[in-house]
């Protein structure tokens, strides 16, 4: 298969020691050695998360770790706020509505954030969660989760959020911001290949598990936790995604989380500046470090720019969601793209857009 600059939402361009950990010969999972393997990565993860919650791991997609989430906090007929600036944030809803469960939606216009304030006079004793999404990638938005952690943690309810395009780009201080619940998963900010997600569980979302009715086999976080607990899974776990996860977070961690943070934020303005630069509009005032969502102008198609800057630039970036005739495109700048690909990246969609 072809292959291009990935300048998507992932998945990303992954350095080539870490591609190389995923070719390691197999290994038994059921021994101690590697028992001794998954607690360290699990005490990686918990620096990452930037938490001393318990971590999980799962062999499935971001969305996986979403649905998880759902059905083992919730029961049907209970009762969610979920805040939504997009695909992802609607995602929420759908997967809590499919189970039943009673969303008040806050329905943001793009490129908006959530404030407490809007979430406030909805938080009444009947809320079991607050659902959120760190980065809405399908606009590169970010919210500004510590407020909102302030307002939750004095509620009965807990804080539920999506960090998928945000771990490992902007910060995420799980304890920091009182954000109970933390999904995140492998192949965006983490620079990883599909196929990992992540659940980071606080004590009292601990507690609403142990209430939630909503049937669940192959996700239930007990399980995980159950076995977590002497270094194994309920299931076989995805070893050679494993091999590169524990790569990547040693050196994720030699950086430093501050430093990845801000050298992330550099390569994300250095692209914000390069796109003003072309008379671009980045949507949202506050975006993220990982994703820029750009809009096009009134006469330009961003299906066709996104066809050129594969076709004639072999680069790969993604129109947004959910348009017939898309003026938003969304640019990801995970991974070990260099400002050198950022620039080539700009003269050619200079060329393309004059
Ligand atoms: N949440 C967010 C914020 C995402 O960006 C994505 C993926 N684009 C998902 C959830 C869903 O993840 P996946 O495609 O890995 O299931």
């Amino acid at each position: 298969m072809d292959r291009n600059l990935l300048m998507v939402a992932g998945p990303t361009e992954i350095e080539e020691d870490v591609l190389s950990a995923g070719a390691k010969p197999m290994v038994y999972n059921r021994t101690s050695e590697f028992s001794k393997f998954y607690l360290g990565i699990i005490e990686k993860l918990q620096k990452v998360f930037r938490t001393e919650n318990d971590v999980l791991i799962l062999s499935c997609s971001g969305t996986g770790a979403m649905e998880a989430a759902v059905t083992n906090l919730l029961s049907e007929g209970d009762e969610v706020i979920v805040v939504s600036g997009g695909t992802f944030g609607r995602r929420w809803f759908d997967i809590a509505s499919i189970f039943n469960v009673k969303c008040h939606l806050v329905s943001l216009p793009q490129g908006r954030t959530v404030t407490s304030e809007l979430i406030k006079p909805l938080l009444s004793d009947k809320i079991k969660a607050v659902f959120l999404t760190a980065n809405e990638t399908s606009t590169g938005v970010l919210t500004d989760i510590e407020p909102v952690g302030d307002l939750v943690k004095g509620s009965n309810a807990i804080l539920v959020v999506d960090a998928v395009s945000s771990l490992g780009a902007d910060p995420i201080e799980t304890d920091g911001w009182n954000c109970d619940v933390v999904i995140s998963s492998s192949q965006k900010a983490l620079a990883l290949p599909p196929g990992l997600a992540f659940v980071s569980v606080s004590q009292k979302a601990w507690r609403l598990i142990d209430e939630s009715s909503i049937p669940k086999f192959y996700f239930d976080l007990k399980e995980y936790c159950k076995n977590a607990e002497r270094g194994q899974t309920p299931f076989t776990p995805a070893i050679s995604l494993l091999n590169q996860l524990d790569m990547r977070l040693d050196k994720m961690l030699e950086i430093g989380m501050e430093r990845l943070n801000f050298l992330q934020r550099k390569k994300s303005d250095y692209l914000l500046n390069g796109l003003v630069g072309l008379g671009l509009e980045v949507i949202g005032d506050a975006h993220s470090s990982g994703v820029l969502g750009v809009i096009f102008p009134i006469d330009v198609d961003a299906f066709d720019v996104v066809s050129r800057l594969r076709d004639e630039f072999f680069i790969e970036i993604t129109p947004s969601p959910g348009e017939d005739k898309p003026r938003v495109a969304r640019i990801g700048i995970f991974g070990k793209l260099e400002l050198s690909d950022i620039d080539y990246f700009l003269v050619s969609l200079k060329k393309i857009l004059s």
